[in-house]
């Protein structure tokens, strides 16, 4: 062992400040900090290190996080231009470098295949790197697996489209990577954390417990698009970084049903991975005897049709699921975006669902007003499973009074639209919004409906998506079931 001496600036923190570190968590803000010092505590009798201000630390660089007391907290990332002034990476004086992220990004795949059947990295698309939760401050990347569509559409015609009928035509899938740098610290790095990428997956071959190796991918594209960064004095930045990505789209297999996307146009990494397990969960409701429909549809003696309204659809992914995991089940997707409704046609079209999914676009404040205002009309007016997925209302701490008016609004409007027994699927995904608020505001919307709600099941993020302990904010998807009476 030799070590060479870096001189590594240190943030000593205000007095009683460090619980919070020493809990798990790994911000520190600007307003903690009580001095900065540059490099270790001199010998004896010597000139003690000089004293340093917020300003002398250079964005990106590694600093040593210390207790007013001198208990050591880890080392960080910092950025003097963000009120996160650090963020932690490592309990001990690590150093970074390529090898440093070669061994990161293994653990976090190594964390992933851990749970036999869990995730199969061979088939699903998966975020294999989660910020903070994978000791990676403000880096996430998800791997895509599937064919390119236009691959597909060439030389498979079965609908439903399945995985192994594209893969007995096309071979083995490919797969893709999408990234955002969402910090300073990992934005400065960008070189070697792709070298470093490349190599675990391509050259390494990493290997999964099923003794093959994962396998080359076919191109990386950068998301970072992310309001966050703006908040890190970054530029917003968007594109291919290597290889390619195919203009048409690629396909990939989630729970076994097809689903488009388009890593250079489609938002935020291009497919919202953090809701497959719930998708899955609330498509079982809309079966017929879960949400009492069929019963109401055999006192009229009719087919029974299953009505199922996908609010904040993007895609189509839980109303896709809903229809293509149950028959006689009629999907209406709404969205502010004509691009996304494109791709939810495309959806409906691979998993053959022709005519059972409608789209509109709308603001789906606007489309609740007028849905509600029209629900006199008639049963078939209502429906029996309604999901509720928006974007985050509350960024901050500071927006979540207006936020809890929006969700108890939306939330209000669709217990109202939904048959008696009939299902809601309500989620949020902003993390300054606690479990325990989110089900107040759905208590209070039902009481504000006169409504009685019982909660069937209450769900959060999947394996891919760990959050860590002590460190609230990594703990951001909620995902309430809820029968109306
Ligand atoms: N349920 C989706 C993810 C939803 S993301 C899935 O399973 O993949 C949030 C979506 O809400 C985005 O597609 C965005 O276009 C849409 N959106 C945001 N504000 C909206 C509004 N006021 N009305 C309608 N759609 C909105």
């Amino acid at each position: 062992m030799y070590s060479i001496h870096i001189n590594v600036k240190r943030i000593i923190l205000k007095p009683n400040e460090e619980k919070r570190l020493l809990q798990g968590h790994p911000w520190v803000y600007d307003n903690e900090v009580d001095r900065i010092l540059d490099g270790p505590a001199s010998k004896p009798g010597g000139a003690g290190p000089a004293k340093l201000e917020l300003k002398d630390l250079i964005p990106g660089e590694a600093a040593d996080i210390e207790s007013f007391r001198k208990t050591y907290l880890g080392r960080a990332f910092v950025n003097p231009n963000s009120k996160i002034i650090a963020r932690i990476y490592s309990p001990s004086k690590e150093g970074v470098d390529k090898g440093f992220f070669k061994r990161r990004i293994r653990d976090a795949l190594e964390r992933r295949t851990l749970a036999p059947g869990v995730l199969d990295l061979h088939r699903d698309s998966a975020r294999i790197v989660f910020a903070e939760a994978d000791f990676f401050p403000g880096l996430i990347i998800d791997r895509f697996v599937g064919w390119p569509l236009k691959d597909i559409e060439a030389a498979v015609t079965l609908r439903p489209l399945t995985f192994d009928a594209v893969e007995a035509a096309l071979g083995k899938p490919k797969s893709w990577l999408a990234i955002q740098f969402l910090s300073f610290g990992m934005d400065s790095r960008r070189e070697e954390i792709i070298a470093a990428l490349e190599e675990v997956l391509e050259q390494d071959g990493f290997i999964i417990p099923d003794n093959t190796p994962l396998g080359k991918c076919s191109g990386i594209v950068e998301k970072s698009a992310a309001h966050v960064r703006e908040l890190e004095g970054l530029p917003l930045r968007e594109g291919l970084l290597s290889g390619d990505f195919p203009a048409e789209g690629i396909v990939i297999f989630e729970n076994g049903f097809p689903f488009m996307l388009n890593l250079i146009d489609g938002q935020k990494t291009g497919h919202f991975l953090d809701q497959r397990d719930n998708r899955r969960i609330a498509a079982s409701y809309a079966g017929a005897g879960s949400t009492g429909a069929a019963g109401t549809a055999a006192v009229h003696n009719d087919t029974p049709v299953i009505r199922v309204l996908d609010a904040f659809s993007y895609t189509g992914g839980f109303g896709i699921h809903a229809a293509a995991a149950n028959p006689g089940v009629q999907v209406t997707c709404v969205d502010a975006s004509a691009e996304a409704l494109e791709t939810v046609r495309i959806n409906a079209g691979l998993n053959g669902l022709g005519d059972s999914v409608a789209t509109v676009e709308a603001d789906v404040f606007e489309y609740l007003r007028s849905a509600e205002r029209h629900r006199t009309a008639g049963p078939q007016e209502q429906f029996d499973l309604i999901i509720l997925d928006p974007p985050a209302f509350a960024k901050t701490r500071s927006a979540l009074e207006g936020a809890l008016r929006g969700y108890k609004e939306i939330n209000l409007r669709a217990i109202n639209m939904l048959k008696p027994g009939g299902v809601l699927v309500t989620c949020s995904c902003s993390h300054a919004l606690d479990e325990i608020r989110f089900r107040y505001m759905i208590t209070e919307a039902a009481a504000d409906a006169g409504k009685r709600l019982i909660m069937l099941d209450f769900r959060r993020q999947p394996a891919d998506h760990p959050a860590l302990a002590g460190y609230e904010e990594s703990l951001y998807l909620k995902c309430g079931i809820y029968r109306v009476l």
